[in-house]
């Protein structure tokens, strides 16, 4: 029988963890499949791992990651890939946001071959208004400029086959947009549709300024367009410059010499300061994260883990 793995990254979830796990049992009873349950408690300061080890009583399938503090869903993400020894892996959100109802739509996808299954959400009505038309923006943006071909809607609830688990844990940089990375290795894709859920309790983990660094973030790792952009600027504003001077010449040339104007020099230089700021700073962003990435720390540390077999233990971090 195939192996699933689920993979659920917490972050000071333990209110919703007894309804998640009363959802998720029955979608996974119903599967012809058997299962692991891959939590990972991203350094959550409420008691989300002692609600984690409680429902073990529950499930002996569950099987529960704890990290030495917060490293981001991200990470979380890709730690629960790193561990997971299904066929064929599906990671969700764990506040109920991505129902477990889907779950057997997404296992139909993947008996039909498909390699990368996205579910993709039918609308954006849980989020603020703000959210929404930022994140209609990013994606507009991301799409035009982007290497890679992203799913409208699609977000981290989407299941991947062995061969594309593998690909995603073959790849070695630390910023992981898990969205991007998955759209990122190709093989067979589909979509299946849900209708995404209210949170169940507590709130987002997810502040205005986190979700602009993210944007940042995921653009910056899938497109060189920002830095290559200033080439282009430059050609510009050169063109123009020259074009200004031919038209000063041909004007001192039959008005004779004018009066300086100080109005177009102050907008000159001011323009041009900005620009070049700017581009200084996209630069100073791209080259922030080759420094991280150069460092080459561990993505992670791991402070406990249960229920994993011995074997599997590979020391506290990778
Ligand atoms: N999460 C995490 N680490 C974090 C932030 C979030 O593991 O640093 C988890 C969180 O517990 C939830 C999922 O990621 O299961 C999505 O987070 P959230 O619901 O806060 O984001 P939103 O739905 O608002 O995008
Ligand atoms: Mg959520």
């Amino acid at each position: 029988m195939p192996h699933l793995s689920v993979i659920l990254p917490f972050h000071n979830e333990h209110s919703g963890i007894r309804h998640l796990m009363e959802r998720l049992y029955p979608a996974l009873g119903q599967l012809d499949l058997s299962y692991e349950i891959i939590c990972i408690d991203d350094g959550s300061t409420d008691n989300t791992f002692e609600a984690l080890v409680h429902e073990r009583r529950f499930d002996r399938r569950l099987k529960i990651v704890r990290f030495a503090r917060n490293f981001g869903k991200e990470i979380a993400l890709t730690c629960g890939l790193r561990m997971a020894s299904g066929d064929v892996a599906i990671t969700m959100d764990s506040d109920l946001q991505h129902p477990p109802e889907t779950i057997p739509d997404l296992i139909a996808k993947w008996r039909e071959g498909f390699d990368v299954v996205y579910a993709t959400r039918r609308n954006r009505k849980t989020d603020s208004a703000l959210r929404r038309v930022f994140s209609r923006a990013f994606y507009a943006v991301f799409r035009k400029i982007a290497d890679i071909q992203m799913p409208e809607g699609a977000g981290d609830f989407c299941l991947l086959s062995r061969k594309a688990i593998d690909a995603v844990n073959a790849l070695p940089e630390r910023n992981r947009f898990m969205k991007g990375l998955t759209s990122w290795v190709g093989f067979r894709r589909a979509t299946v549709p849900f209708d995404v859920g209210a949170r169940d309790s507590g709130q987002s983990n997810w502040s205005f300024f986190r979700l602009l660094r993210f944007a940042f973030d995921g653009l910056s790792a899938f497109s060189t367009l920002p830095l290559r952009i200033w080439t282009w600027c430059g050609v510009l504003v050169s063109l123009g410059a020259l074009l200004y001077a031919l038209c000063l010449i041909v004007d001192t040339l039959i008005y004779g010499v004018d009066v300086p104007g100080y109005a177009s020099t102050m907008v000159g230089i001011l323009f041009l300061g900005g620009l070049q700021l700017l581009s200084l700073g996209i630069m100073g962003e791209y080259m922030a994260r080759i420094f991280t990435e150069v460092k080459a720390r561990p993505l992670y540390f791991v402070s406990e883990r249960v229920g994993f077999d011995p074997a599997q233990d590979s020391g506290t971090h990778v």
